[in-house]
């Protein structure tokens, strides 16, 4: 079967059914933002995330101290997206012969001002050459008194989402554009409508860094949380990742999407619906959850949970269905 057929969440469907008959010490296994497994009476969280040159980074446009921000803190989002506290961090890279000590070094420089900020130790890792541009494979340790699964919703449930969203997509948007790769046909094709002729630096810039630098923030307090992810493939793709997980529904309604006003300034001017990068633009790591509608919360709510079916509700009351759109390797090219 060809990956570009089943994409990454059809292949890793197939491999779970290859893995079955984790012991009963695994609370978590493959499926969730992060393994949840009990050691006696505390319960370990551990996640692991790659980030690839070419697929994930364009070293012509981030540094390497804020891809090394970014390398810890994706993986800090899937320990928040647990209800977890993260701890330990195990560093594996392969890296082209011809790149310089320096570089590496401020990739460190990075990594260490995030997990400086969270309580983070660099703890191991792995160190190789690469043919194939540069490769981070990280790996984080965390605890949690309770674990938050993906799979806890229930029909009735609000469900809320953490920060604005759609920042990250439109920033990498503008990253291209102003890179060398724009010229790719592909690129060109899905921008040749968007107006990018005065736009204002200090609208952009909030937006790309939110690209570059994403910033984890956890919940404070999930008492009454019933699930949650991080959203980092897009929110149709990550609610619905809840709603295959919890076996429900849902219903969101466009204009309770929360867009910053950077966003709405820059898809004004390049005369393109904010809300459409806010619904299918990844890589914003805020978080997704579900909870009773009536939980006091400074979160956006956007919706509710139902018994069945994947809606979207529009500005003039329209309902339609919607589908996991997003970003899923195998399927996307990387334009
Ligand atoms: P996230 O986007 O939150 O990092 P992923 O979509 O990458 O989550 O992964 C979803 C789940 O699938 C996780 O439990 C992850 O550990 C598991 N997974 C992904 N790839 C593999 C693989 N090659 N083998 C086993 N488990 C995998
Ligand atoms: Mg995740």
């Amino acid at each position: 079967m060809q990956l570009s057929k089943i994409g990454e969440f059809g292949l890793i469907e197939k491999l779970l059914k290859k893995c079955k008959n984790a012991p009963p010490e695994i609370l978590t296994g493959i499926g969730d933002d992060a393994a949840a497994i009990k050691q006696g009476n505390k319960k370990i969280l551990i996640t692991t995330d790659m980030l690839l040159e070419g697929i994930h980074f364009d070293l012509s446009f981030t540094t390497f101290f804020q891809l090394g921000y970014k390398f810890l803190a994706v993986n800090i989002s899937d320990i928040f997206a647990m209800g977890g506290n993260p701890k330990y961090f195990f560093i594996s890279i392969g890296v082209p012969k011809n790149y310089k000590s320096e570089d590496i070094g401020e990739l460190y420089s990075g990594i260490l001002k995030i997990a400086g900020k969270f309580g983070v130790a660099i703890a191991g890792g792995d160190t190789c050459e690469s043919r194939q541009g540069l490769i981070l494979s990280g790996t984080l340790i965390g605890n949690t008194d309770k674990i938050i699964t993906r799979a806890g919703a229930r029909a009735g449930d609000g469900i809320f989402v953490t920060g604005t969203l759609g920042d990250s997509s439109m920033g990498l948007m503008l990253l291209k554009k102003q890179a060398s790769e724009a010229r790719s046909q592909e690129f060109k094709d899905k921008t040749r409508n968007l107006k990018f002729k005065t736009l204002n630096p200090k609208n952009v810039l909030p937006l790309i860094k939110k690209h570059l630098m994403p910033e984890p923030i956890p919940l404070e307090n999930t008492s009454k949380i019933t699930s949650m992810i991080d959203i980092s493939d897009g929110l149709l793709i990550d609610l619905s990742h809840i709603c295959d997980k919890s076996m429900v529904g849902a219903v969101i309604c466009k204009d309770k999407i929360p867009v910053s006003k950077e966003l709405a300034y820059t898809a004004k001017v390049l005369g393109t619906d904010p809300v459409d990068f806010a619904l299918k633009g990844g890589e914003d790591y805020v978080l997704l959850f579900t909870a009773p509608q009536d939980m006091k919360t400074t979160a956006f709510k956007i919706g509710e949970i139902v018994k069945s079916g994947r809606f979207i509700i529009d500005e003039k009351g329209r309902k339609t269905k919607f589908k996991p759109e997003g970003y899923e390797h195998f399927k996307n090219s990387n334009s």
